[in-house]
């Protein structure tokens, strides 16, 4: 039998087999029960159960175990069983377990909790003749998304401090539609682990595999972010209606899609749900054609949409930025009526043998997120800020920054800015990875003239542009662009107020 020592059982924790870590998440969690147990030597050997009552609305449930002795190479197995039958086991080799309809640490069975009697399997493999080991799990009942916001998988912080972090916010495996070749060369659903080998590949901070509408993806998830502890796996899913996409992040809940029944008789009925489970969502490829071809692609609401219910719009689905299929119109109409939206970008990516770096691959468009730190929920606050620019190509270096200062108040990208008296307005740039290509200057969705100079000269340029009378506009934004026009770099807007 293959057992681990305290050391590494306190590494494990880390990791987000059981509980966040001390330090991981913000939230002090005290626990809804604590199951004690007494073992001595005539417990060796022995298989023994310690029943416990799961209350009515519980939707996940987590345990961290813990026992004294293991100085003196007392070994203990667990494992849980519910009203149903077993539910797992994970003998000696981890610290504590999650498990919840959709997903569970490997070792356990995910599937529906049952309120009622529940027992946790405990096992002696080993005591000493005279010692005494204290044993305890912490139990967590998760039954409100307050609660489910302790979960590791949302909580796990991969790196600290504040920067520019890359990712892919839109990709399918075999989960719902995404397809690779299998060993012989057949084409066949793509496991999820070869989407995030890739991305790890390409160098991504953070993904969000957007499978349609379901939530089975969490479980491989779970599995595989403590081996890829580099790339934060955002949850993330493809809200998929006959009325249009949408990308919902930041939660594992369900969401109801089934827009026109007595369940969600419309769309905001459906949006007004999403701030409730913690999540955003954002309109996906909104220039997309509809018909026979790419069934609800296109954004074609039936209903009246209430825009402040929605928090970002792709406007660069895969090779999309420029032309008919590109989002900007679509997002930059919704500016021009008042709606702050962050513009983001995903590869939709359905293969994740397509080569990186490359059109339809894995990080093409790169989304890039100002953020405090590389968690879920620093990723979701800086998308929600606007803190944000599209990597059209999905380079690693590519930058877009950019300030505005008017009246001695300074606002980055995302956010807002009082311009009093026709004030004129200073913009400081910083570019990288873009020599020979131009900024161009956009208000309320109409360029600027060029003032002063705009090509970019040199990789790593710091530049400042003045806008000369700040007239009305409501925003302004700045993009890079290649001599062909290509949009390189997309940059999201500072908010005017008169
Ligand atoms: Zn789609
Ligand atoms: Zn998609």
């Amino acid at each position: 039998m293959l057992r681990f020592f305290p050391a590494i059982l306190i590494l494990l924790s880390g990791l987000g087999f059981g509980m966040p870590a001390a330090g991981q998440s913000g939230t002090a969690a005290k626990p809804d029960l604590v199951l004690r147990k007494t073992i001595r030597y005539t417990d060796y050997h022995h298989l023994m159960s310690i029943p416990f009552d799961v209350p009515a609305g519980t939707v996940r449930i987590s345990m961290r175990f813990s026992y004294t002795g293991q100085e003196q190479r007392t070994a203990l197995d667990m494992g849980i069983q519910g009203p149903e039958g077993f539910r797992g086991w994970s003998g000696g080799d981890k610290d504590g377990f999650t498990l919840s309809l959709a997903d569970a640490t490997p070792s356990y069975l995910p599937g529906p909790i049952s309120p009622g009697r529940w027992r946790l399997l405990l096992g002696v493999p080993n005591i000493r003749p005279g010692v005494v080991s204290e044993f305890s799990a912490q139990v967590y009942f998760d039954r409100s998304v307050a609660e489910e916001m302790r979960d590791p998988l949302l909580q796990l912080r991969v790196r600290s401090g504040p920067g520019w972090y890359r990712g892919d916010l839109h990709m399918h495996t075999a989960h719902s539609d995404g397809a690779c070749k299998s060993q012989n060369g057949r084409m066949v659903p793509c496991p999820l682990f070869r989407t995030v080998e890739d991305a790890a590949a390409r160098g991504l901070d953070f993904i969000a595999i957007t499978d349609h509408n379901t939530e089975s993806h969490y479980d491989d998830e779970r599995e595989l972010q403590p081996y890829f502890d580099r790339v934060l796996l955002m949850p993330g899913r493809e809200i998929t209606t006959y009325q249009g996409h949408a990308n919902l992040f930041g939660t594992t809940r369900f969401l109801d899609f089934r827009i026109g029944t007595d369940e969600v008789p419309n769309l905001n009925a459906m949006l007004r749900r999403v701030s409730g489970l913690g999540g955003i969502i954002s309109i996906n490829h909104p220039a997309a054609p509809s018909g026979e071809n790419c069934m609800g692609c296109g954004w074609l609401p039936e209903s009246t949409v209430d825009y402040h219910l929605i928090q970002a719009v792709e406007v660069v689905n895969g090779r999309n930025a420029d032309g008919a299929r590109s989002g900007v119109g679509f997002w930059e109409k919704l500016l021009n009526e008042g709606n702050h939206l962050t513009a983001i970008g995903g590869s939709d990516n359905h293969d994740a043998d397509i080569a990186i770096p490359g059109p339809g691959s894995i990080g093409y468009p790169t989304t890039v997120v100002y953020a405090d730190n590389l968690s879920t929920p620093a990723i979701l606050d800086g998308i929600r800020a606007g803190h944000v620019f599209v990597d059209t190509e999905g380079t690693r270096d590519r930058l877009l920054e950019y300030s505005a200062t008017a009246g001695g108040h300074t606002a980055m990208m995302g956010d807002a800015l009082e311009v009093k008296d026709n004030a004129s307005i200073h913009i400081s740039v910083h570019v990288k990875g873009a020599d020979g290509a131009r900024l161009a200057l956009i208000a309320d969705g109409v360029e600027q003239p060029a003032t002063p100079e705009m090509t970019i000269h040199g990789n790593d340029v710091r530049t400042a542009l003045d806008v000369a009378g700040s007239t009305a506009h409501m925003w302004i934004r700045l993009e890079v662009r290649n001599d062909a026009g290509h949009r390189l770099l997309i940059g999201n807007p500072v908010y005017l107020s008169h």
